[in-house]
């Protein structure tokens, strides 16, 4: 990446302010899934390892700028404590005098863990006073929080204003790797799978894509906005009227014949579809269309049959969204399947890589998560990333240093 790195810092004593993703699920005063904390590890290693003083900091969950025990991080701080097999300290804010005292008094190596960002206004606001609070604990910057660099708050952009060296950690080098390479050297076929039920921020993923990839499948709530402008009738199933006209214009582009735009766009052929208002009642729908009083509440066996086939020809594969209301044990099959697809496309040798919370959750109730290649742990990061937008976390670190011209080689006179 053209952005300074962990590697081109001078950690040994230094206070090294790093934020890292620590979102995580917390259930009775406990980390529920600590994969986020587990990904932040080699960053935290490398900067202790080095003799730096590391101060973290994070957000979890959606506090609004307030202090809510809610969303403490201090279950957190003990997880992260058993991971590393050392004690870490909690701090009782991420601001302030008391903040500072804990601070001045790290030794190398030491960890300190500031308490919820979001716990102040000025996080989400990006409000610059507070950014610089925030950043006068660190004399180098690392963000490690791939799941937060889409968002433009005092954590991720506003600190790097106020600390000259800021660069990207491990778990940020390794996610951008894996998507640029889907973006732009992807092994060809190339399978893009979405699905679940917000279509905005998709369509702009395969308006970016459309040059590079061979067949885009859509499934979940977002496929009856497709359906729709295909000129299916759609019953009752989750609908974003505003946008039938942008999925019509996909559907468009996929039948140009335009040699670089060539690529399937394969929608749903069947369903399960569910009584409006009574999931209890739900059947296969064999029609694409689907009667009103109905609606879609996963892909059919017809179109999981079509899906499968173009993920087993996959040489890369990129999946975000369930392909239905996965929630619901009677509408999980749909999604389950593409999950073992994706995986034993990755056992043929296929680079595939699964981003977003629920499709995470369902290789995970599959079992199959250690076999897929990549997996993001930023759903509306990744999504915004194929969707080719500059991502504000990334953009604000340092330029990469300039590597300096070989030495000439001496002549012998
Ligand atoms: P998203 O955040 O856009 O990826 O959406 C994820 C949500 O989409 C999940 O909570 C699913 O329950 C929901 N979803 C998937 N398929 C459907 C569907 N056919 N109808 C309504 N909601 C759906």
């Amino acid at each position: 990446m053209d952005r300074l790195v962990l590697d081109d810092l001078e950690l040994k004593g230094k206070r090294v302010l790093t934020r890292v993703d620590f979102n995580t699920p917390i259930a009775d005063g406990k980390v529920a899934d600590d994969t986020r904390i587990q990904a932040a590890l080699p960053t935290i290693k490398k900067v202790t390892g080095e003799g730096g003083r590391l101060i973290l900091m994070s957000h979890l969950g959606r506090p609004k700028g307030e202090v809510n025990e809610k969303f403490s991080l201090q279950p957190v701080a003990a997880r992260l404590g058993e991971l590393l097999g050392s004690g870490v300290k909690m701090a009782p804010d991420c601001i302030g005098e008391n903040v500072e005292k804990l601070v001045a008094d790290l030794a190398d190596g030491d960890v300190l863990l500031l308490e919820n960002t979001r716990f102040h206004k000025g996080e989400t606001a990006n409000d610059d006073e507070f950014a610089q609070q925030l950043a006068e604990h660190g004399e180098v910057y690392v963000d490690d929080a791939f799941g937060a660099v889409h968002r433009a708050h005092a954590s991720t952009v506003g600190v790097t204003k106020h600390i000259k060296e800021c660069a990207a950690g491990y778990l940020l080098q390794e996610e951008v790797r894996n998507l640029t390479r889907l973006l732009e050297e992807p092994e060809k076929p190339y399978v893009v799978i979405l699905g679940g039920a917000k279509v905005s921020d998709k369509l702009k993923v395969i308006r970016n894509l459309v040059t590079k990839v061979s067949s885009i499948l859509i499934g979940g709530g977002m496929s009856y906005t497709f359906l729709k402008a295909s000129g299916a009738k759609v019953g009752d199933s989750l609908l974003d009227d505003e946008r039938v006209a942008m999925a019509g214009n996909a559907l468009l582009v996929a039948k140009n014949p335009h040699p670089h735009k060539r690529f399937d766009f394969v929608l749903p052929l069947d369903h399960i579809a569910a009584k409006a208002g009574d999931h209890s009642q739900f059947r296969v729908n064999e029609s694409v269309e689907i009667p009103a009083g109905w609606q879609g509440v996963d892909i059919g066996p017809r179109t999981v049959a079509s899906f499968m086939e173009k993920i087993h020809d996959a040489s890369s594969v990129f999946w975000n969204g369930p392909m239905g209301i996965f929630e619901n044990d009677n509408f999980a099959k749909g999604t389950t399947d593409i999950a073992l697809a994706v995986a034993r496309a990755t056992e043929r040798g296929a680079f595939t890589v699964v981003g977003g919370g629920d499709s995470i959750a369902a290789i995970e109730k599959a079992g199959v998560k250690e076999q897929i290649s990549h997996v993001s742990t930023g759903g509306g990061a990744s999504l915004e990333f194929m969707a080719g937008i500059d991502l504000p976390g990334i953009a604000a670190l340092s330029k990469a240093k300039k590597k300096a011209p070989p030495a000439k080689e001496a002549v012998a006179e």
